[in-house]
Formats: structure tokens, sequence, C-alpha cells
């Protein structure tokens, strides 16, 4: 068992919520109501209840769960990207991969500033932008998207950040993450769940997924959650692994998920550990 995960205790007094004298229940009187053929309720029923219901990651009251506490915790989250358009998101989204969105924030006011529209962007070499989002990371493959999106938005699509996912993935350095931001964030259309790095380890410690490819999580998510909370879930989760989920010691004694949780990782905990769950 991990260290600190304190293990659910037995009741003092032996019995497990009961109290008191337990009542004498009497046998009811077998029914003299004659049995249909083949039908016999009074034993199906018994043997159905003494068979032990088995756990279900996915059951529907679960998921339901889930998303209620999640509203509870983090009720009108969106995206902290800072951004005044569609292509100014793009952007962001596109700065954002390997770095921190603090970082991005940072970068963008100014860049943007600079270069106001996508047509600035568009007139660009990728080498001219470079020494401006340098502080992102992996400027170089950055600023050959950036600039090559801008091109392809300018000469493809009137210079409108395309609202279709297989359009917005026509544009360099756009994958499913990135357009899922931009569709559900400013366009408010549920076309996919955002699978960033806190939603592929939140999901599996929830066991929402087992899988590891980030495409294949998504696929699992936009079977479980609900289509009109797959941009409000994305968010939501991304906050849970800033503020708490975190990746090396989540605070599990702050949780509110804590009791519907089993993940194998968690530091402290009331109900089993599922040693898949992480
Ligand atoms: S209980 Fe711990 S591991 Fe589970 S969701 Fe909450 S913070 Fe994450």
């Amino acid at each position: 068992m991990p260290r600190g995960v304190v293990p659910r205790q037995p009741a003092k007094t032996g019995r497990q919520g009961r109290t008191g004298v337990i009542p004498r229940v009497s046998k009811p009187a077998a029914s003299k109501a004659p049995v249909a053929a083949g039908l016999r309720p009074a034993r199906a029923e018994r043997s159905s209840a003494s068979r032990k219901v088995k756990y279900n990651p996915l059951a529907p009251d679960r998921i339901a769960e889930i998303l209620e506490r999640l509203n509870q915790l983090y009720p009108d989250v969106t995206c902290a990207l800072e951004h005044r358009n569609a292509w100014e998101l793009l952007v962001a989204t596109i700065l954002s991969a390997q770095s921190t969105d603090v970082n991005v924030n940072k970068v963008t006011p100014v860049l943007f500033r600079k270069y106001p529209t996508v047509q600035d962007f568009a007139a660009l070499k990728p080498e001219q932008l470079e020494p401006d989002i340098r502080s992102t990371g992996f400027f170089r493959n950055k600023s050959k998207s950036v600039v090559g999106a801008a091109k392809k938005i300018v000469e493809d699509f009137n210079g409108q950040v395309p609202m279709q996912m297989d359009q917005l993935l026509t544009l360099p350095g756009v994958a499913r993450k990135t357009a899922n931001v931009v569709l559900g964030t400013w366009f408010k259309l549920n076309e996919g769940v955002v699978v960033d790095t806190h939603v592929q380890r939140i999901s599996r410690r929830l066991e929402l997924t087992g899988q590891e490819d980030p495409k294949k999580i998504e696929q699992d998510l936009m079977r479980v959650i609900p289509r009109e909370r797959w941009t409000l879930f994305s968010h939501q989760i991304i906050w849970h692994g800033r503020k708490l989920c975190i990746a090396r010691r989540p605070r599990c004694a702050d949780c509110l998920l804590e009791n519907l949780c089993h993940a194998a990782d968690k530091t402290w905990s009331t109900v089993e550990l599922h040693k898949n769950a992480k």
C-alpha cells in the first residue's frame, strides 16, 4: 500500500452502522398464490440480491456524480490563455505546447501588439518570429507552425480561422487538441475533448480510460461524457490538474472527488485502490 494511504477502519462496536437491539423479524408466511410455470420470483430476487455487484467505473451514476462535483469545484472555468479572437487563441494554443499558460500569457500581449492581424503574421518569415516566442520553448517549430497557419488562413480561408474540425486540421501545427480548444472555447462547438497532459493523467486516475494515446483517450471520453459537457469538462479537468490533482503529489485529502477515485498513486484514501488506475 502506498505511503500515506489510510485504509478504511472497521467501526469500534464491531457492527457496521448498526447499534442497539436488533429487532426480531418474523419470517413472512409463504405465499399461497400459485406460481406460474417457469417463474419463481422470490428465489430470483434472493439470488440477484446476493450476487455481488461488479464495480463499473463507467456507470452513468458515477460519471454524473463526477461531473456534478467538478461543477461544484470549478463552476465557471474556461481557457486560461488570454485572447481576443479566434486567431489569437489559435496562436496562444500553439505556443502553449510544452509550456505553461502563465508563460504564454506573458508573451502574447507583446506579440499581438507587434503583429495585430493574421495578415501581419502571414507576411513574416518564421525566423523573424523566433525571438518573440523564444521563451515558450521549441520556438523554431512553433514559429514555422504559426507563420504557416497564418499563410494558409489568409490564402485558403479568406483570413478567417475556419470553424470546421477537418479544415482546422489542415493548418500547420494544429492537431485535435488545438482544434478542440479553438472550436470549444471560441466557437462554442463541442466537437471533441481537449486531451492535454492533465486530462490524460486524470482521466486515467478516475478510470474513465485505460488508454495512453491521446487520440484513444479522447474517443473513450467522448463515449462516456455527454457531448454538451465536452468543452467544460476539458477545462474543469485541466484546472483540477493545476490546483489539486497534480502529477507528483496529488492533494487527495483536499479533493472533492476523493471517495470516487481509486487511483493507485493517491496520497490519501478512504476507498480501496485499483492498481491499474494511474
Ligand atoms: S483523489 Fe487525488 S488522485 Fe483522485 S482525483 Fe482527487 S486529487 Fe486526483
